[in-house]
């Protein structure tokens, strides 16, 4: 189903319009996609592999079904990464410059995290939830009215639903 329709979402004090699809794209911008409907969650994620992966103290991501995505142009190509304990990481990258766009849940590979910070405008991705916030670092900013998981949370329909409490009525 289309959405087309501007949604109020919002951002701390401010509400902002979001409007879909919205694009993104790699850094050397051989990759363009758009994500063509509301995703399902906006969350942060916290845990140690994020935080190898992003190079950054956390992970901004949007959980959304695959196929709400269309890869404009591009070669999209699945990289898998699997860790001495048994769990096996798959996500999906620009093929030229392996910029990282989404990965796929391990059990439910036709539901992605898509990485935010690839969105041309990412302004809008405020999280609702802020998962494995155990090993977050001190100093990160984790707002009051958050969601806040120490580790993987067990019921997504929790994140799902204040997700969609956040547009603004
Ligand atoms: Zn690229
Ligand atoms: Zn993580």
């Amino acid at each position: 189903m289309l959405s087309v329709d501007a949604r109020l979402i919002r951002c701390g004090v401010d509400q902002v319009a979001v409007t879909f699809p919205q694009a993104g794209g790699c850094l050397c911008g051989a990759t363009r996609y758009e994500i063509r409907e509301d995703p399902l969650i906006a969350y942060a994620c916290h845990c140690t592999d994020c935080q190898t992966a992003s190079g950054s103290g956390f992970a901004l991501c949007l959980t959304t079904p695959v196929a709400t995505i269309d890869v404009g142009r591009g070669a999209v190509e699945r990289r898998t990464i699997s860790f001495e304990d048994g769990r096996v990481w798959n996500f999906l990258v620009c093929g030229e410059c392996e910029t990282r766009l989404w990965s796929e849940r391990r059990t439910t590979p036709e539901i992605v995290s898509v990485r935010a910070g690839t969105l041309d405008d990412p302004s809008w991705v405020h999280p609702v939830a802020h998962i494995w916030v155990a090993s977050a670092l001190p100093w990160s900013p984790i707002p009051a009215d958050a969601l806040r998981y120490p580790g993987q949370p067990g019921d997504p329909m929790e994140m799902i639903r204040a997700w969609r409490e956040r547009a603004a009525r």
